[in-house]
């Protein structure tokens, strides 16, 4: 421990990239990078990549889907690096990456909006144009995407509102004479997901509608909703085996599920909620990040970089590869757990080979 104190105040001492990883990190020898990824080659090779897919996207003639969120490396506001992710959703590739210093932007809060304004610039002086991002709902972003990128649409990513609604019930759920709320905390959390999934885009007030839904729904009423999401969409509940207990109205716990559900700030994001695309690839980038770039090691800045830009031409190496199939041709797919995602699960496309670790170090 005391080598990392010694070598991180050594390194936020010398602005200059002076150092090899070696001097620099009490690395385990799986962590070292090898000669070849010399610091200065990663980031031409990379930038070579970045211009390919830039001239690629260019001939699709489409506005942009970027996916974008950030990951510092340590948590809390403690940060000395961020990482900004931007994603070409469709594409499933990662056309920009930037890494941000706290001591660059004001404090390690900032980190996250200078990683996405510089991701901008970068894709903007391209001659790109960005149709849509979508976010967590971290404020200062979607205030600055309101001013700055008024053309541009921003739409947040529902796993991220979903945990935040899951969190604050699994907690209701405890408090006395609430439990009744347990048994229904996930398939309101998939109500969620089908609000948003199951609606055209730009029709926000039918998805508040919709999720509102949910309020009268546990409650046995399926009718009556609003004028744009009249009634429950769903077939005859009688016949079901698994049938949850019902939600007795005016008792403590539906009053407090419907101030959760129907807290006017929450209805308004649901209403940006993305249907047609989420960002749960760079939760599954940022895990993978993890493996270049250890969190409880500590890097100098551009030793730092080259690894975080090691794991984005990685990644890239990977989509676009064909999805596995049964004997019968039909595609398969395959239901994962990731860590991140604590108890919750992603419907993945199976692929059928592991790619070879081009840039694996
Ligand atoms: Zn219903």
């Amino acid at each position: 421990m005391e080598l990392i104190m010694e070598t991180y105040e050594k390194s936020v001492a010398e602005p200059e990239d002076t150092m090899t990883d070696q001097e620099v990190i009490p690395v385990q020898e799986s962590c070292a990078l090898p000669a070849a990824c010399a610091k200065p080659e990663v980031q031409r090779v990379w930038k070579k990549e970045q211009m390919e897919l830039f001239a690629v996207l260019m001939t699709e003639d489409r506005k942009l889907v970027l996916g974008g969120d950030g990951r510092a490396d340590s948590p809390g506001h403690s940060a000395k690096y961020g990482t900004y992710t931007a994603l070409e959703l469709p594409s499933n590739v990662i056309i920009d990456i930037q890494q941000v210093q706290s001591t660059e932007c004001g404090g390690s809060y900032h980190m996250e909006l200078e990683g996405l304004r510089r991701s901008v610039a970068a894709v903007e002086e391209e001659g790109l144009s960005i149709g849509t991002i979508i976010t967590d709902r971290h404020r200062q972003i979607a205030k600055w995407i309101r001013t700055e990128l008024p053309e541009v649409q921003h739409l947040y990513d529902i796993w991220h509102v979903a945990k935040g609604i899951s969190r604050k019930l699994e907690s209701l759920a405890k408090q006395k004479e609430c439990d009744a709320i347990k048994p229904w905390i996930r398939s309101v959390v998939n109500h969620l997901y089908w609000s948003a999934v199951s609606t055209e885009s730009g029709h926000g007030d039918l998805v508040a509608e919709k999720w509102m839904s949910v309020i009268n729904h546990i409650q046995n009423v399926h009718e009556g909703h609003g004028d744009l999401y009249p009634s429950c969409s769903h077939a005859a509940l009688e016949t079901r085996a698994d049938q949850k207990k019902w939600i007795q109205p005016s008792t403590k716990v539906a009053v407090k599920v419907e101030q959760i559900v129907g807290r006017k700030m929450l209805v308004n994001d649901i209403k940006k909620l993305s249907g047609q695309h989420q960002t749960s690839c760079i939760e599954a980038f940022h895990s993978l990040l993890k493996q270049f770039a250890p969190n409880m090691l500590v890097f100098s800045y551009l030793a730092m970089q080259s690894r975080v830009t090691l794991a984005a031409m990685h990644y890239n190496e990977n989509p676009g590869r064909p999805q596995a199939e049964t004997k019968e041709g039909q595609l398969r797919f395959k239901i994962r757990y990731p860590k991140f995602k604590k108890g919750g699960f992603t419907v993945c496309k199976e692929n059928p080979h592991m790619v070879s670790g081009k840039y694996w170090v």
